[in-house]
């Protein structure tokens, strides 16, 4: 199993990208096309927040459905994104590195505005309330979240998860995984170990305890971004 999600030293915005940001990709700046010019890409453009944790997997997972990963560490890196992606890490790291970076208010905003992912510690900043927190979450999504409720990090397993949408099960690997402890009115249990709710949907806002980044079943990053964003997905991608 790859070592712990989050367990870095090195802040993100201070390593290599995902991918670079657009090339004068400035606020409120450039249509998608322009006369004159060669097309653009027409791949999807998902933003990874890239402050800190395992955000390189989430890269590698929505590259391979065509999409084309951006790594976020920055306002101005949110401009034409069609969805973004809260991987998981140390959700109080990342909550005090969104204040310091001034990411908080527009990925606040985001979060509301356009399809969300969040993984294990995207969950907890996607939930309404988590325990122990430097800082408030963003509450995209009325859960409250329960931190490192499924024990330490040796106590890290993988087992098999139910996804309702999906029909099926898919691998959840779960590392000092966030418990769902409340799912407000509106929010749909899309997927559950043991019984338990450990996937939720709200709207187009999706979080998930476990990380389908960490293993090569794409189909909850296909499912998220076909079904839920409504984005092309590429055809050779297309869930089993
Ligand atoms: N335990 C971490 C937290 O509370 C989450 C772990 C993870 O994202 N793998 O933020």
């Amino acid at each position: 199993m790859p070592n712990a999600a989050g367990e870095t030293g090195t802040p993100a915005h201070r390593r290599h990208a995902v991918s670079r940001p657009r090339a004068g990709a400035a606020r409120g700046a450039a249509p998608r096309a322009r006369p004159g010019r060669a097309p653009r890409s027409t791949a999807p453009r998902v933003g990874v927040l890239s402050l800190q944790g395992d955000f390189e997997r989430h890269g590698v997972a929505l590259r391979e459905l065509g999409a084309e990963a951006v790594r976020l560490s920055l306002p101005e890196h949110l401009d034409g994104l069609d969805a973004l992606v809260i991987p998981g890490g140390e959700s109080s790291t990342m909550l005090r590195l969104l204040d310091a970076t001034g990411l908080r208010a527009p990925v606040g905003r985001c979060v509301r505005t356009q399809p969300v992912l969040g993984t294990c510690a995207g969950l907890i900043l996607l939930a309404r309330n988590g325990d122990r927190l430097p800082a408030p979450t963003l509450g995209a999504i009325d859960i409250d979240a329960a931190r490192n409720a499924y024990g330490r990090q040796v106590h890290s397993f993988t087992d098999e998860v139910e996804v309702a949408p999906l029909g099926g099960v898919v691998p959840g690997v779960f590392i000092r995984a966030p418990r769902i402890t409340r799912v407000g009115r509106g929010v749909e249990v899309i997927a559950r170990w043991r019984g338990e709710p450990v996937g939720v949907r709200q709207g187009r806002a999706v979080a998930l305890a476990f990380h389908p980044e960490l293993t090569s079943d794409r189909r909850l990053h296909a499912w998220f971004l076909r079904e839920v964003a409504g984005l092309p997905i590429a055809a050779a991608a297309e869930p089993r």
